[in-house]
């Protein structure tokens, strides 16, 4: 924690970053993402089990030229990320949402996060990423701090599903998500967390024409959360805020790691692993499968 505080206070007195986003903490088992931007308030930033937030939903086009652009230059963003945050940061990256030197990237050795907020950090409280975490050591950073640690040992019990889900008729998984489906309000907290979920305006904010009914309504919750899980699709870098913001409890998982599954099991392609590659859904390749999944 040490080394954090002082490597961030160090670049904002330089001023060679205009400002930090990172976690505070709140409570015991409880942190909140920061954005700190005087050298003094460094010392409240953390990173521990609670650090829940994927804090790449803050990086912006409009915050970056908010916060750095000066008159004269424009200076770094610095952002305190999980190995796997930094993959949603890579993914805009590819996406041409921001640049890789616009951004000072602070990491971490990762041995886990808990699945929600006040939970002790054991094996039965882990987040369901971190079970399959293949990357506890980030790809791309400026700075790593923390020792490597074991992650505490659980059983991948949203795999389970998705082979429960496969084994069923097509009918009957349509019952099963028409079942989760029903319970969505409408909240679009799911958007709201999502790194990737950036477009200016959505298709289901759109009136005319009125593509996704706007009321918690059966049809318009059923083609809201299918168009998302589209839109996401070889997107998605399987952060699971979306899950873990839903006040309904939908497994979004299921949906989106699914669709993971399947681009790399066709394309070979994993979103936000390579700045060097492009994206899936915008590169074509002469060699790819014409056959989809059913
Ligand atoms: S998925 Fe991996 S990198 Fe992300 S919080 Fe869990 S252990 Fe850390
Ligand atoms: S769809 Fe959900 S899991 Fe995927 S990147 Fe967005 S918030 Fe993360
Ligand atoms: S967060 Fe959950 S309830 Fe809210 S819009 Fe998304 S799926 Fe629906």
């Amino acid at each position: 924690m040490k080394d954090l505080r002082e490597h961030t206070r160090e670049l904002l007195e330089k001023g060679e970053i205009a400002a930090v986003i990172g976690y505070r903490q709140v409570s015991e088992m409880r942190t909140k993402p920061v954005i700190v931007t005087d050298p003094a308030d460094a010392e409240h930033l953390v990173f521990n089990e609670y650090c829940l937030n994927n804090l790449a939903v803050y990086l912006t086009k409009a915050r970056i030229k908010a916060l750095c652009r000066t008159k004269d230059k424009t200076l770094k963003l610095a952002i305190t990320a999980k190995p796997c945050d930094v993959h949603s940061i890579v993914a805009l990256i590819q996406e041409n949402q921001i640049h890789r030197k616009d951004i000072h990237i602070i990491s971490f050795n990762c041995h886990g996060v808990v699945k929600d907020f006040g939970c002790e950090f054991n094996g039965d409280n882990l987040a369901s990423k971190c079970i399959t975490c293949e990357t506890h050591k980030p790809l791309y950073f400026d700075k790593i701090f923390g020792e490597e640690k074991e992650t505490p040992k659980a059983s991948d019990q949203a795999l389970a599903r998705i082979q429960e889900l496969e084994s069923m008729t097509h009918k009957e998984r349509f019952e099963f998500f028409k079942g989760e489906f029903d319970r969505c309000i409408k909240c679009y907290a799911c958007r709201a967390v999502c790194p990737l979920c950036y477009c200016q305006r959505c298709i289901t904010d759109k009136a005319i024409p009125r593509w996704i009914e706007s009321s918690s309504h059966q049809r318009g919750n059923f083609s809201w959360n299918i168009v998302r899980a589209f839109h996401l699709s070889a997107r998605c870098t399987g952060c699971g805020e979306c899950e873990r913001a839903c006040p309904a409890d939908i497994p979004l998982t299921l949906l989106n790691r699914r669709m993971a599954i399947e681009a790399k099991r066709s394309f070979s392609y994993v979103s936000g692993r390579s700045l060097e590659t492009p994206t899936l859904v915008g590169s074509f390749n002469e060699k790819d499968s014409d056959e989809l999944f059913m």
